[in-house]
């Protein structure tokens, strides 16, 4: 899979870092100009210039991406064990977990469709606490249906949460409290039962509650994100199946979109798309990482590594499991 949007932000660059590289550069032309008026050019001083610019560009890249890589978090989504759709489910979340082991990374979040109930749910957690980080749970609409979240949470404990990752407020939303996707089938868009509306309102009011404390966070420098299972719009015609299951539906999404505006969210991390995909909606961008269990619309499985950068962008890469199977 490509490398989608991995670049270096020149706003991260300090002016310390600058000041490093211009001292290496102004080495460089002095000592060009002190050869070019002595009028000889041996091998050594070739070398010594040739040395002095490469120092000032290696200087450049290296300090800018240390200074951009404020928080780096793996993103591990859809991992379905025990679904018969993903025989491959453990062996492939084992691989992961070594594969993320061995990078530099602050944390992991797990985006949902974690497994088929709690027995799965204790297989992956004691997969998953092979990792040297810590790592977070989101739950996904084969976790949570609308009237059974209290088992998720008996596990899990709260289904929706925030958590820090360095300089990152990350803002933890429990997608299933935002539609009923429990009739995969259904055309229209199916209300939900009364007790979850009831829930839905807390979690809302919930976000809400948050929004003073983290504006004040983004003002001393702080970056809020968000992640949920699934994604609150397609991505401009991905998936291509139409039905309101792969995506949230008003009133929800409407409530949702006026909480993550007003919170400062500028990027949300999703799956449940069992895809990678990188797309803007609704003035935020959305990070939907791909399955490490199976692949309903082709494509490769993999997980997400996303660099937080001090400014709050959020640079994506996919990263593929190698030699793996659905
Ligand atoms: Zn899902």
């Amino acid at each position: 899979m490509p490398n989608k949007s991995f670049d270096v932000n020149w706003t991260d660059v300090t002016s310390k870092h600058l000041a490093l590289m211009k001292a290496f550069l102004a080495q460089f032309w002095r000592d060009e100009m002190k050869i070019s008026t002595i009028g000889i050019w041996s091998a050594r001083d070739h070398v010594r210039s040739a040395c002095l610019l490469f120092m000032a560009i290696v200087t450049l890249v290296s300090f800018s991406r240390t200074a951009s890589a404020q928080a780096v978090i793996a993103q591990l989504s859809d991992i379905h064990l025990c679904s018969s759709k993903a025989p491959h489910a453990a062996i492939n979340l084992t691989s992961a977990v070594q594969m993320i082991n061995r990078m530099t990374v602050d944390s992991v979040v797990v985006s949902g469709d974690i497994g088929e109930g709690p027995t799965c749910w204790l297989q992956a957690k004691s997969i998953l606490a092979n990792l040297k980080v810590p790592v977070h749970y989101v739950p996904g609409n084969h976790d949570v249906h609308t009237l059974d979240v209290s088992v998720y949470r008996s596990i899990f404990g709260s289904d929706y949460y925030r958590f820090q990752v360095k300089n990152v407020d990350v803002i933890v939303i429990d997608s299933q409290l935002l539609g009923n996707y429990d009739n995969y089938s259904a055309t229209s868009p199916p209300p939900l039962p009364t007790y979850t509306q009831a829930l839905s309102a807390q979690m809302l009011n919930w976000m809400n509650s948050l929004v003073t404390t983290e504006q004040n966070a983004i003002a001393a420098g702080r970056v809020v994100i968000a992640v949920q299972h699934i994604p609150v719009a397609r991505d401009y015609g991905f998936p291509p199946d139409t039905k309101p299951y792969w995506i949230i539906s008003d009133p929800y999404r409407t409530r949702e979109m006026n909480a993550l505006h007003a919170l400062g969210v500028k990027n949300v991390l999703a799956g449940h798309w069992h895809s990678a995909n990188i797309f803007d909606w609704g003035n935020i961008t959305w990070h939907v990482a791909p399955s490490t269990s199976c692949l309903p619309w082709g494509g490769t499985l993999g997980f997400a590594v996303h660099t937080i950068t001090a400014a709050g962008n959020v640079l994506t890469e996919f990263v593929d499991l190698p030699n793996a199977v659905p």
